[in-house]
């Protein structure tokens, strides 16, 4: 198997190189050269499947030539010591709740796989990684956890002083061992120009063998197709009629996946790009033109794009295509009075809370159906975040707070441990150097 660039087919690399290169040396994403053929394990697979069997034979296709079975099982098997759970809500709506992992949300999914298979790669060639990354909150914890005591890997935060929230800061500083937590005294875009200077800075990669594990790397994507094929087999025999799964969106990472595995042979009807007011996506579906513009701030944060990176990898599976594309994503915008009008309602309902995000997925699975009066379709809202993590927003809604889960709570009662730093690319050189070098 190969993997290519979304701007250059004959930029071909295997999924090692593809993993510790990040972003192509063209600018472009990875992707895979060609789509897999997995129809005929998707007809055996049921609800008796288990997740792991589901991803062990899944990655096997996309490692082939690279890593032997006993090395895939390896990377699956520590990669997912969780797997996702489906709630059904009546009505044909259901809910595949991601959030079950180390920092409660579905991000932990392709941060494991990633840190998982680059142990793999890492142990069986002697060599070692440090992985620099800025984060303005979610993404970082996730990374943190997933490269958490991983062998040959060491690990750098960096996170703007006082602006992450106090959990999500507990979530990031509280790790040790590998795990070094940096806060800048400075801005989310201060973290993000500090690491891009460093991967820019030859003295650096010289001496430290940095290497990147940000949101648009191909190992983060593909784990992400796995969790739409265990629920399709979760489902499968008592589908009535059509399958969608509804995808609350921002970078369309997540549902970039749920689209490459129905073009390995999933029969999924159809895909609702579900936004918050940054709609660029559903505004392209609508009307042909494609126009990136400035985020704007809203409840559901992880998804305040405004110019989506996989939009890229979106254009190549439709063949740059708007009417192929509009076959099979459908747009649906979701603004913040109607988010917290559904966490109230669905919790009332349901005695069920939704983080934002999800709710905006679940808002749009409603208003989809309804406009299509698809009364018999089966609707898979993607839930992407613990809603203990959003208490705010869902205290705003439903005058409630969940819960905390353990390994929140536990975070949240742990010391804090940072390396407070002036955002200078000479002071991140100091502590890397005299740490890893
Ligand atoms: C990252 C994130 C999203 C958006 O996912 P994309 O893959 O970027 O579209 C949605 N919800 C939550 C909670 C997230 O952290």
């Amino acid at each position: 198997m190969k993997y290519v660039s979304t701007r250059n087919p004959s930029l071909k690399v295997d999924f090692q190189e593809a993993l510790f290169q990040g972003l192509a040396g063209d600018g472009g994403l990875f992707i895979p050269e060609e789509d897999l053929k997995l129809q005929q394990h998707f007809r055996a697979f049921d609800k008796h499947t288990s997740f792991q069997e589901i991803a062990t034979l899944v990655s096997a296709y996309l490692l082939k030539g690279e890593v032997d079975a006993g090395g895939v099982q390896r990377i699956v098997k520590n990669a997912f010591p969780f797997q996702p759970r489906l709630v059904s809500t009546g009505e044909g709506l259901s809910v595949l709740e991601l959030f079950h992992g180390p920092s409660s949300a579905f991000k932990d999914f392709g941060a494991s796989f990633l840190a998982a298979a680059m142990e793999e790669f890492l142990q069986s060639s002697d060599r070692r990684a440090v992985i620099l990354t800025a984060t303005s909150g979610d993404t970082g914890s996730a990374v943190a956890q997933a490269f958490h005591n991983k062998k040959n890997v060491d690990v750098v935060i960096l996170y703007p002083s006082g602006r992450v929230s106090p959990l999500q800061e507990k979530q990031l500083t509280t790790l040790g061992g590998n795990v070094l937590a940096l806060e800048v005294e400075g801005s989310f875009d201060d973290c993000q120009r500090l690491v891009k200077s460093a991967f820019l800075d030859s003295d650096l990669r010289k001496a430290l063998p940095l290497t990147s594990a940000n949101s648009i790397s191909l190992g983060r994507l593909i784990p992400q197709s796995f969790y739409y094929i265990w629920a399709f087999a979760q489902f499968k025999e008592s589908l009535e009629e059509e399958l969608f799964f509804c995808v609350p969106s921002g970078n369309f990472g997540n549902l970039t996946a749920g689209v490459w595995a129905w073009k390995w042979g999933l029969p999924v009807t159809g895909f609702i790009a579900a936004t918050n007011a940054n709609d660029v996506v559903p505004r392209y579906l609508e009307t042909g033109n494609y126009q990136p513009k400035p985020s704007v701030a809203t409840y559901s944060n992880a998804m305040d794009v405004g110019s989506p990176s996989n939009f890229e990898r979106l254009e190549v599976v439709f063949q740059k295509n708007w009417n192929l594309m509009r076959t099979m994503i459908f747009g649906e915008v979701v603004n913040d009075a109607q988010t917290l009008e559904t966490i109230r309602r669905v919790y009332q309902d349901h005695k069920m809370f939704l983080c934002p995000h999800t709710a905006v997925g679940y808002k749009a699975a409603e208003l989809f159906r309804q406009r299509n009066r698809l009364d018999h379709a089966q609707i898979c809202v993607l839930g992407t975040a613990h809603p203990a993590k959003f208490l705010d927003v869902v205290e705003l809604a439903t005058g409630k707070g969940p819960e905390l889960p353990p390994n929140l709570a536990l975070a949240a009662s742990k010391e804090k441990h940072s390396v407070v730093m002036k955002p200078a690319l000479e002071d991140l050189s100091k502590v890397l150097l005299e740490r890893f070098a």
